[in-house]
């Protein structure tokens, strides 16, 4: 499989360290609000990646941290503290933020068909973890106590801007937004590891520590949940493009010093979700939800299909008119499906099964193309092969695309039935409160409901196709 890795800059034969397992880490949302769609943007496709691995044969251990402490308005180390803030909007402690954060979040990605990670680990449950590899980076010298903070010296190391698309031109920008410098810096690219003299007096979680009470910065967390769930060296690791830096950076700066090697392979980054007006950010407060596509009459999965069309290394712009159309097509594609369920007898087409198995691979083999993967979709319903084959591979494929395809094709072909457009009003009502009474297994009630509708001059009767109502 070709995988596009962010340090090197290429697209690189993906190969694990252990033959057949895979060590992956994705960096999890700071639970201070909803996630918004962009953020989920990411998490979808870090999905889909997952999702290949394990397809073709991989065995994948997937870590992700709750980020519940230390995270600032600014990634670096300045701002207001993104926890306490959304604990005083909210008039509630912190914990209970993150609690309600955390569940919604996983409630969304339930709904988008992400799949959990094996490990999800809040940072607030690892201080200890936190205090001991920042001890180490002190007694290596990679670490230094300044106004009563622990900072990493990024001076220490031959190559700090390991992603080289950054460079000390980008730590302006915090200059830039009138943002205070830290002036217990060493160097400008240093950053906190561990905060005691913290400007956030009413700060609600500290905890001790060698160095006073106080509470880890945000970087720290990755590294040290990585590696106490992964091990000392990492395959995969994942995160939207902002995370690259100064986070990740931030995160390999550590995590080396700490091991002394080299620590993970491959840096896989998603590209933002914008609408018109630019990037979207939980921060800035007006941000799209799951929720809000639910209220608006919007399938979860209908976002899902939208971010599968266009490819995760390319920044993609969100507005209604985009999802209206993904809308179209899902539906569309839905229909196409559903007529295959009626009918699955026949044998598997072998030959045909292999080929468009083949282009599936080679579609998401290079550099997870989903675009790519979903024409070949469209593929398996044009080709000359019986409806077994066909289901079968659309099956397949929806292991890794996570799309209820067959679910709800099924679901279409027995809500289609024939045209009830102009039966009278009556009969509708009738024949809803039948198939209500045969959801909830009361025959006794739908058989009485269809000889009420026989009354009024109509049969309704079940098809392979659905429920049909004709006139008697
Ligand atoms: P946060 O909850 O802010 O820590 O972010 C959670 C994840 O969403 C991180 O991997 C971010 O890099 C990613 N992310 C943030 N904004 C966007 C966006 N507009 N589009 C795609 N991913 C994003
Ligand atoms: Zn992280």
């Amino acid at each position: 499989m070709q995988l596009y890795n962010s340090l090197s800059h290429k697209k690189e034969e993906f190969i694990p360290r252990e033959t057949g397992k895979v060590s992956m880490y994705t960096c999890g949302p700071t639970v201070y609000h909803y996630a918004h769609i962009g953020n989920l943007r990411s998490y979808i496709m870090e999905d889909i990646l997952e999702k290949y691995l394990r397809f073709t044969g991989l065995d994948v251990k997937r870590v992700m941290n709750i980020t519940d402490v230390g995270h600032l308005t600014s990634d670096g180390d300045t701002g207001d503290d993104k926890m306490l803030k959304g604990a005083k909007r909210e008039h509630k402690t912190v914990m209970e933020i993150a609690k309600f954060y955390t569940d919604a979040f996983f409630a969304d990605c339930a709904k988008l068909n992400i799949k959990t990670p094996d490990a999800v680990v809040p940072a607030t449950t690892c201080i200890d973890e936190f205090i001991r590899v920042i001890s180490v980076l002190m007694e290596k010298g990679y670490a230094y106590e300044a106004g009563g903070n622990i900072y990493f010296d990024t001076s220490k190391l031959e190559k700090y801007y390991v992603f080289n698309d950054f460079n000390e031109e980008d730590l302006a920008v915090g200059v830039r937004d009138g943002v205070e410098e830290d002036g217990n810096k060493r160097n400008k690219a240093d950053f906190v590891l561990w905060f005691t003299k913290s400007k956030f007096d009413d700060q609600e979680l500290k905890w001790e520590s060698p160095w006073g009470i106080g509470y880890p910065g945000w970087h720290i967390e990755c590294s040290c949940i990585s590696m106490q769930q992964l091990g000392e060296y990492l395959d995969i690791h994942c995160g939207g493009i902002d995370n690259a830096f100064p986070h990740h950076t931030n995160e390999i700066a550590q995590s080396e010093a700490y091991l002394g090697h080299e620590w993970c392979n491959y840096w896989f980054h998603v590209l933002h979700l914008n609408t018109n007006s630019g990037k979207m950010s939980k921060s800035s407060g007006e941000f799209l939800t799951v929720s809000l596509l639910e209220e608006k009459g919007y399938d979860p999965l209908v976002y899902r299909f939208f971010c599968l069309q266009s490819h995760y290394r390319k920044s993609l712009v969100f507005t209604w008119d985009n999802l209206d159309n993904a809308k179209v097509t899902f539906e569309k594609l839905i229909a196409k499906i559903a007529p295959l369920t009626a009918d699955r007898s026949g044998d598997i087409d072998k030959a045909e099964y292999d080929r468009l198995m083949q282009s599936f691979n080679d579609a998401l083999g290079n550099d997870i193309n989903t675009a790519m993967g979903i024409t070949v979709l469209y593929d398996v319903l044009k080709s000359g092969s019986g409806n077994a084959t066909k289901l079968a591979l659309i099956a397949e494929f929806d292991k890794v695309l996570g799309l209820d395809l067959i679910k709800k094709a099924e679901e279409k072909a027995a809500s289609a039935g024939n045209d009830t457009s102009d039966l009278p009003a009556e009969v509708l009502e009738l024949a809803e409160q039948r198939k209500a009474a045969r959801k909830d297994k009361n025959f006794a009630l739908a058989d009485e409901l269809r000889d009420k509708i026989a009354a009024l001059g109509y049969e309704i009767k079940e098809t392979r196709q659905g429920t049909e109502i004709n006139k008697l």
